[in-house]
């Protein structure tokens, strides 16, 4: 498996931890676009969100609510936005699912 989140899951690529749980792991984005930048992402492999359907409700809303958590622990009181890439035009470029979660200055609309 060439993928670069599983590796990072495995511990084979460094990353700094946030939050880690049976189903998901989250880590600081390299580049991160605000002042918190995390990546919540599935222990699973799962290319992209159109890749999902009813099987995985379960699945999504642990990650959502894990990405809520994880502003709650950053002291994201004021707001945050969780974002999901998902494709060429939408400016997905790792295959395997994950929420950004952006926060900590005021975000802009409409994004780029
Ligand atoms: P996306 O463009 O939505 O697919 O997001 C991929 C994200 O992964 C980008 O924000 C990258 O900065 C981030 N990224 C790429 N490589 C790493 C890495 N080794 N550790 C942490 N974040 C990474
Ligand atoms: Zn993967």
């Amino acid at each position: 498996m060439s993928c670069l989140f599983c590796k990072i899951i495995e511990g084979k690529i460094p990353s700094t931890s946030v939050f880690q749980d049976d189903l998901g792991y989250a880590f600081a984005d390299i580049h991160p676009q605000a002042p918190v930048h995390v990546l919540i992402v599935p222990r699973e492999h799962i290319s992209s969100l159109s890749e999902t359907d009813d099987r995985k409700n379960a699945l999504l809303g642990h990650l959502l609510l894990a990405a809520a958590e994880i502003a709650r622990t950053k002291g994201l009181g004021k707001g945050y936005r969780i974002v999901v890439n998902t494709g060429e035009e939408g400016g997905q470029t790792v295959d395997h699912l994950h929420l950004h979660l952006l926060g900590g200055r005021q975000l802009t609309w409409p994004p780029g």
